[in-house]
């Protein structure tokens, strides 16, 4: 029902960026290896994302469009452990009900096929040529919610929160190659990060101005892996602008992992600077939930102490080296 679904989209595809960031966990979810991002005036005027993931067979994609269709879970007890970035089945229905949109994929071994829908309405599967892999364009989001376009900001603004889900995709998946171009102009480049850690990627985002008063960090303390960037003590802001933190591959908000951070700088930090640092936090999936928060930026971690601590211990140690 087209009402239900559009007040259903609003939580998922609140602006351009909401829809970036679905569109690229898609991407990753896919397998892909190189993804290239395409916007026009910050997103508002389109969202494409072409992977050279596995496609959607030619017959499933109108499936894809659907509320609840997700070709990502079998069954309710895989929902709790879902590796995947999406498990839904709501973002390109989503999509679907607020824009234009039109999917282009193709499996390895078999044809091209193209579907496109708008406001809702899906259209036929046409065969087309394509390369392997998928690409998604979505125009015109909200063009049937007037009031909702309305809520949206500048071109510069939308993109600036565009680029920042980029980034994180980036920092996230340091082995993929990622390209972003806006109106015609290549923004961002990144190749895929050869080092097992990740370290190399963490600093070409991040960028010179951070990852020049950085001191890296790899740790393993029981079933966790802490591996990252955190910046010096000197380097402390009032205001800080990085804090990064990836949980299995996710970019995540947590209070757990920064407040371990922020304990361990307690003792070197004068008044109320904050530490800028960029943490990727690997641990088994049993001992993560990450079903927890729609938007899955948050992840609720089974031994909550156990990670605090091994945060902790793993950036005092790091400082007290610097230190001295
Ligand atoms: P979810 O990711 O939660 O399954 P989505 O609405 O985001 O739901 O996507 C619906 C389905 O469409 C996915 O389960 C997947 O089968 C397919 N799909 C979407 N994007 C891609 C892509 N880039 N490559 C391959 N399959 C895709
Ligand atoms: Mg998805």
């Amino acid at each position: 029902d087209v009402l239900i679904s559009q007040i259903a989209a609003g939580e998922v595809i609140e602006r351009p960026a909401s829809a970036l960031r679905e569109l690229l966990d898609n991407a990753i979810d896919a397998g892909a290896r190189a993804i290239t991002v395409r916007l026009e005036q910050g997103g508002m005027g389109y969202v494409q994302v072409e992977d050279d993931g596995c496609g959607i067979p030619a017959e499933e994609l109108p499936l894809a469009l659907l509320r609840h269709a997700t070709s990502k879970i079998a069954d309710l007890d895989e929902l709790h452990h879902a590796a995947h970035l999406g498990f839904r089945g709501e973002a390109l229905a989503a999509m679907a009900a607020v824009a234009e949109i039109e999917i282009i994929s193709r499996r390895a071994g078999h044809d091209g096929a193209r579907i496109q829908a708008s406001a809702g309405q899906l259209g036929p599967v046409q065969p087309t040529a394509a390369q392997p892999g998928t690409r998604v364009t979505l125009r015109q989001l909200f063009f049937n919610l007037p009031a909702r376009r309305k809520f949206l900001k500048s071109p510069q603004t939308e993109y600036a929160w565009c680029a920042d889900v980029f980034k994180r995709a980036a920092i996230a998946h340091p082995h993929l190659a990622l390209r972003l171009w806006h109106d015609g102009q290549l923004k961002l480049q990144f190749d895929r990060d050869p080092s097992p850690h990740g370290l190399d990627r963490l600093a070409a985002v991040l960028g010179e101005s951070f990852s020049a008063h950085a001191l890296p960090l790899t740790a393993q303390i029981g079933p966790l892996t802490v591996r990252g960037l955190v910046c010096k003590p000197t380097a402390a802001r009032a205001r800080a602008d990085v804090q990064h933190i990836i949980v299995n591959n996710r970019w995540v908000r947590d209070r757990t992992v920064a407040h371990g951070v922020r304990a361990a700088y307690a003792d070197v930090l004068h008044g109320a600077l904050q530490p800028q640092y960029a943490l990727l936090i690997d641990l088994p999936s049993e001992l993560v939930d990450v079903n927890v928060h729609p938007a899955k930026s948050e992840v609720r971690f089974r031994d909550s102490s156990a990670v605090h601590q091994a945060v902790r211990h793993a950036v005092e140690k790091v400082l007290a080296r610097a230190v001295g």
